[in-house]
């Protein structure tokens, strides 16, 4: 069985990776397996950059072939922030809470309450012969300020996927049946199907 390390500590994506590649002949192993690493520096302008970087740091500290993702928060109203700075937009290290608040409190600047916004996600993977893989997601929504379900993570109790249902309302299978991430793991998983090594 093929071994791939998961780029991330975020136990709310490692439980979306495993559901999304349950089905597949291929051991997904979390990053804290192989001890106390160095984060991997999240310097690029896109989510596709930001998934390579980390792809082929940890696939190069651990000797393993290793599956990254960057993905975020695009909102219409905010110019498609905070994107790639999804996960610190409160500050370094904010929490969800902190972060949700923030978003709040920025589009109600704008002098309105709710606007579109896209979840993005950028899959890559780098194996240790040099194969570099990559595959995208996006799901539409709508940011509303009241907080719906106790689901998911992060921006999820406020991004409404239809009038009155959120991100966090969704059971993990529905969530990954719609979300950017399951539809950048599914492209990933055939893409890795087809990559016989
Ligand atoms: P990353 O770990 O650098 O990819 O940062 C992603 C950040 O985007 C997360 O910390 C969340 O704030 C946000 N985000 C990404 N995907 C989701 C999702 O499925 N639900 C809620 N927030 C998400």
């Amino acid at each position: 069985m093929k071994k791939i390390v998961i780029a991330t500590k975020n136990k709310g994506k490692i439980r979306e990776m495993q559901d999304a590649f349950a089905h597949l002949p291929i051991a997904l192993v979390p990053l804290s397996e192989f001890g106390n690493l160095p984060d991997a520096e999240e310097d690029g302008n896109t989510f596709e950059e930001n998934a390579k970087i980390k792809a082929l740091f940890y696939m190069e500290e651990t000797g393993v072939a290793c599956l990254a993702d960057d993905s975020g928060l695009e909102i219409e109203a905010l110019g498609n922030a905070p994107g790639v700075h999804s996960a610190r937009f409160a500050g370094e290290h904010a929490t969800d809470e902190a972060n949700n608040k923030k978003m709040l409190a920025e589009i109600s600047k704008k002098g309105i309450a709710s606007s579109p916004a896209a979840y993005r996600c950028v899959l890559a993977y780098a194996d240790t012969d040099g194969t570099v893989l990559t595959s995208e997601g996006r799901c539409d929504g709508v940011i509303r300020p009241t907080a719906r379900g106790d689901g998911g993570f992060g921006y999820d109790p406020y991004f409404y996927i239809e009038k009155n249902k959120t991100m966090a309302e969704l059971t993990l299978s529905e969530k990954d049946a719609i979300s950017h991430r399951g539809i950048a793991l599914r492209e990933m998983a055939k893409k890795l199907q087809n990559h016989k090594n």
